[in-house]
């Protein structure tokens, strides 16, 4: 019989694409969100599954919508990917923040506990809780040292999915998934920001580009494979949690290079700390300068994960490198919104 599952923030990127991972191995799919003024789900008509899941509103805020949705479907797997998932606004709604990704695990933890504790749970725990790292290479074992009410919220959720685990012999598990990218990230993410306003710059949509710390260093992996980890992870005999990443770091100016590069623009960088600007060698017009607003009150600087666990018990490994990731994410949004 086919088997059912819920993934919460299917408005998303990572929901998008395990939506359609899922739906490709004959899962029936029950994909929730809030209540938005949005009628149309770009993310899923772009993958073209809009019409294949069932749509169910599920506030993680309140635990009776949550217990609503649990008593109308049988679930076997649940993955929890909603969340307030920006660390830039976790440090302008940290109660938010806390309530939706933190105790919004909690509330579904609790449900499964009390409604069916054979339902799997995966929880999307995220490397941002590593922090001030620790360790050179990241992995299971790495001490935590969170640098935002987000990963504070994060970390919160990924002990208690232990807990419960420990506690009352739930299969539930965290993935600590580094960054993951796709030309369906959220516009406010640095990817996928950078690459949309380079491309605005080259339409003369918008004169230049603001950012803020270039020399923060990030492991960024191709968000459609890290889904096939999550549905691994709650595959196996025992509940175990696992970190994906690629294992390589770059910092954002390395990627920003890479993307003038592909998309044939000459630029020089100029100038130091605030005042660092790249430059179009051509024209001499600015296209990215500093803006203090876009720093963050701490700051993750480092991040580079081992994902050997993940390659051992799961036999996953990241296919796309940084470059394929960028080349992919110029090519759709070319394709997609010019
Ligand atoms: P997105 O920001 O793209 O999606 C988050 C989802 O959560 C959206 O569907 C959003 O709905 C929903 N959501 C937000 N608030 C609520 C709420 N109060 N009630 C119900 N749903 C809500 O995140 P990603 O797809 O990129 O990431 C998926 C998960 O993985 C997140 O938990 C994220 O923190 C985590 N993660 C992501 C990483 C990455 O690099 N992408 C790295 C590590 C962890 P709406 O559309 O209405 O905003
Ligand atoms: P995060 O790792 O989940 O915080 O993912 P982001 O894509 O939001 O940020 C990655 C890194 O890029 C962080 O170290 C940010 O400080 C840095 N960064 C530099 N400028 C910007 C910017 O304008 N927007 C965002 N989102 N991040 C920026």
């Amino acid at each position: 019989m086919a088997r059912t599952a819920l993934i919460t923030g299917i408005s998303g990127q990572d929901g998008a694409y395990l939506a359609k991972l899922l739906l490709e191995k004959k899962y029936k799919v029950i994909g929730t969100d809030r209540r938005s003024a949005r009628s149309v789900n770009w993310r899923l008509s772009r993958l073209g599954i809009e019409n294949k899941i069932i749509h169910e509103e599920m506030e993680l805020g309140e635990i009776y919508e949550i217990q609503r949705v649990f008593k109308k479907y049988k679930f076997d797997e649940v993955y929890n990917l909603a969340a307030q998932s920006f660390v830039a606004t976790s440090f302008r709604s940290p109660i938010n923040t806390a309530n939706i990704t933190g105790l919004g695990s909690l509330r579904i933890l609790e449900t499964i506990r009390t409604l069916n504790p054979k339902i799997k749970f995966y929880q999307a725990s995220s490397s941002e809780m590593f922090g001030d790292v620790l360790n050179k290479f990241q992995n299971e074992e790495t001490p935590f040292n969170p640098q935002s009410p987000y990963a504070v919220s994060k970390l919160f959720s990924h002990y208690l999915t232990k807990n419960y685990r420990d506690s009352y012999n739930l299969y539930a598990v965290s993935g600590i998934l580094f960054n993951h990218e796709s030309p369906l990230r959220g516009e406010e993410f640095v990817t996928r920001k950078i690459i949309k306003g380079l491309i605005d710059i080259l339409h003369n949509k918008i004169q230049f580009l603001e950012l803020g710390n270039l020399y923060a260093k990030r492991d960024w992996g191709y968000a459609k494979e890290y889904v096939e980890a999550m549905w691994l992870m709650l595959q196996q005999k025992k509940p175990e949690d696992f970190v994906i990443s690629t294992g390589k770091t770059y910092s954002i100016k390395e990627f920003i290079n890479h993307a003038t590069n592909y998309l044939n623009m000459e630029t020089k960088w100029v100038g130091k700390g605030l005042d660092e600007k790249l430059i179009n060698k051509k024209n001499s017009k600015i296209i990215i300068k500093i803006n203090k607003k876009f720093f963050r009150p701490a700051e993750v600087n480092f991040l580079k994960g081992s994902y050997k666990r993940a390659l051992n018990k799961l036999g996953w490994r990241p296919k796309t490198n940084f470059k394929n990731l960028i080349k992919i994410m110029i090519d759709e949004e070319l394709k997609n919104n010019y």
